[in-house]
């Protein structure tokens, strides 16, 4: 059986939590305690394959950026979040996928960007184009979506496990 450990992180608030609780529980949870730090587990399907997932949602609490270190070294693949609706939260993906590309240097790991509360096009502060630019630039992929109108949180996951079986099939 297939057996990966997928990472949640980007800033506080964004929607981490919201969008594993979607993807686990199918449930929008409005107001999710920001300090718990979970893993969740849910198998699927895919191309009559049998696919645990082992999905880990960071509260970001860490101090130092070698706590994260920890985390990184021990995920398969990533899901880097920032709400479209605050320029900050995009500004801060970027050390983040740094340090996973440089700590996964030897054996890269696939990520996707996402731009979450799409819902939020009126507040929107960071256009589609600059997210697909930076995906672009770091050779991830990259999806806005909502946790709250669940709108493309199944398609995050799915891609991850596109990428990790075309990196399976290239070993
Ligand atoms: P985390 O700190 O990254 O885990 O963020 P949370 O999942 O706790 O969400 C922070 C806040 O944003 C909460 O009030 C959520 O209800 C809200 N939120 C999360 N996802 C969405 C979304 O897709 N659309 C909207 N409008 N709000 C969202
Ligand atoms: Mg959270």
């Amino acid at each position: 059986m297939l057996n990966y450990k997928i990472i949640l992180m980007g800033s506080g608030g964004v929607g981490k939590s919201a969008l594993t609780q979607r993807f686990i529980s199918g449930n929008f949870v409005e107001a999710y305690d920001p300090t718990i730090e979970d893993c969740y587990q849910k198998t699927i399907n895919i191309n009559d394959e049998t696919c645990k997932l082992e999905i880990l949602d960071t509260a970001g609490t860490e101090q130092f950026s070698s706590m994260r270190d920890v985390y990184i070294k021990s995920g398969d693949a990533f899901v880097i979040v920032y709400s479209i609706n605050s320029t900050s939260t995009f500004n801060d993906i970027s050390s983040i996928i740094e340090q996973i590309n440089s700590i996964k240097d030897s054996d890269p790991a696939p990520i996707i960007i996402v731009g979450n509360k799409s819902d939020l096009d009126d507040e929107r502060e960071v256009d589609e184009e600059l997210g697909q630019t930076l995906a672009k630039s770091t050779h991830s992929s990259f999806i806005e979506a909502s946790a709250k109108l669940n709108s493309n949180v199944n398609e995050i996951f799915y891609d991850l496990l596109r990428q990790l079986a075309n990196k399976r099939k290239s070993m």
